[in-house]
């Protein structure tokens, strides 16, 4: 039996390390084959056991061919490969246990718990609908949450995976950025794979994650399999979990019957948190970095809280250059108003420089909402929608900025102002005439203003 192990080991070991020199990208070829074995080799059938289901498609339709040749050089044989997903195989053997994620590559991150979240009034409605999916599976679907960036949602995205793994370790939760849905999704195209497969593959998901779904706008092909899947999840009493940047009224860009179908669940906002939560996220966030919060006068830490209002993200920089302050002043007993203030006058100036609204930020914004590049938007291409999404840009820079048309014209890198001036009023007409227009555009100034 050892001897019969030892020689599929072998075998699989040469097998593998002749495939490795024809494939050029090494996390490719360490993704689909790691831990992969050879299960036996009989009446001219090799099995063939692999990671995961993904493994398997991916293998099946792109290197099959060239397994089938390397294995046969190794065992100067002629056998046919048959490949098996080893949760496949766990379920049909139940002692083995399930395993936890589909994309090896998305596995939840276990430092994002419900324990380790700070509730206060402008959280604490999304903290309690997640963890009551956490429990409750299904009871709200999707569960959508939306927020401006850095005030938690993903965090409450791995709080609710990480509960549920650990409470109920036989159920599949994925995590998944739509970002990586969309290159899963690209993978699978690029694959030759028969559409369903991406399906299949979703199909025992119990807990779908999410997280920023608005990325998902304008890739029609990609929403069209998300909402399939959406709708097979739905239908089969699977929890799913979205989050996005803006709410699902006013998510552009996606189809209608998707949003509608967001619509049918609960959408909870987090909001910027108040003064009071601040400073307990911060306290929290001094301990889990192994300081003690007592060496902080309340005055401080109420500066501090004071400095930073909107957003978590920029809270824990705030932090850390406090540490780098303390660690450069040979390890102060105190942290104290003064100290704080002084370290931070200059740091402040800069934060206000960076947060005034600029060309180039308009044109960032611009362009991420529509997915095109800065460099996209700035070109001279002229397809409708560039030229669109161009146009809404040199408005808000009249409009947000209060830029002459010429100035906007150099930004633009156009010669002839009355390029802008034609754009400006188009966008001016268009709010008058379409809702949608209308929409964005007040989306877009709120939001750039804020
Ligand atoms: P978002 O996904 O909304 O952009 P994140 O979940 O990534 O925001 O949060 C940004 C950072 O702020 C993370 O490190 C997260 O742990 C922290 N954070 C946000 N809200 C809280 C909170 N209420 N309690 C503790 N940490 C928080
Ligand atoms: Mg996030």
């Amino acid at each position: 039996m050892t001897n019969t192990l030892d020689r599929l080991t072998t075998i699989w070991n040469l097998t593998l390390e002749k495939l490795k020199l024809k494939i050029d990208d090494a996390r490719i070829f360490d993704s689909w084959f790691l831990n992969s074995s050879l299960q036996s080799l009989k009446d001219g059938k090799a099995v063939v056991i692999v990671n995961s289901k993904v493994a398997k498609i991916s293998i099946t339709t792109t290197y099959l061919g060239e397994l089938r040749s390397c294995l046969n050089k190794v065992t100067e044989s002629d056998y046919e490969i048959s490949l098996i997903a080893k949760d496949e195989l766990s379920s049909s053997n139940t002692s083995e246990k399930k395993k936890d994620t589909f994309f090896d590559n998305s596995s939840l991150q276990s430092k994002f718990t419900f324990e380790n979240f700070v509730t206060g009034p402008s959280n604490i409605e999304a903290y309690n609908a997640a963890r009551y999916v956490a429990t409750n599976q299904a009871s709200y679907n999707p569960l959508f949450i939306y927020s401006d960036s850095g005030l938690g949602k993903t965090h409450l995205m791995h709080s609710i995976g990480n509960f549920v793994k650990s409470k109920y370790p036989e159920k599949k939760v994925l995590y998944i950025t739509s970002d990586n849905f969309i290159d899963e999704f690209i993978k699978f195209v690029r694959g030759d794979t028969e559409k369903n497969s991406l399906k299949e593959f979703f199909k025992d998901v119990d807990y779908l994650l999410i997280d920023d779904i608005q990325f998902l706008a304008g890739k029609t092909s990609t929403e069209k399999m998300f909402f399939n899947i959406f709708n097979m999840l739905y239908d089969s009493g699977k929890q799913i979990v979205i989050t996005s940047d803006r709410s699902p009224k006013v998510l552009e860009g996606l189809e209608d019957r998707l949003v509608s179908r967001f619509d049918q669940g609960l959408s909870i906002s987090i909001d910027k948190p108040e003064k009071k939560t601040i400073i307990e996220i911060l306290k929290m966030k001094i301990m889990a970095n192994g300081f003690d919060v007592n060496n902080f006068d309340e005055d401080a830490l109420d500066y501090i809280a004071s400095t930073n209002p909107k957003n978590i993200r920029t809270l824990e920089g705030t932090i850390n250059r406090i540490f780098f302050i303390n660690v450069t002043s040979n390890n102060l007993d105190r942290i104290s108003l003064d100290i704080v203030k002084k370290a931070f006058a200059k740091d402040m100036e800069q934060v206000k420089k960076n947060e005034k609204l600029s060309p180039e930020k308009i044109i960032a914004y611009v362009s991420r909402y529509y997915n095109l590049t800065d460099t996209q938007l700035l070109s001279n291409v002229r397809t409708s929608q560039i030229a669109f999404a161009r146009a809404i840009a040199m408005y808000l820079c009249r409009t947000l900025l209060d830029y002459s048309y010429k100035s906007i014209a150099k930004v633009f890198n156009k010669k002839d102002h009355t390029t802008v001036m034609a754009a400006c009023e188009r966008v001016d007409k268009s709010i008058k005439e379409d809702d949608i227009t209308k929409k964005v555009i007040k989306q877009f100034t709120s939001q750039l203003k804020s």
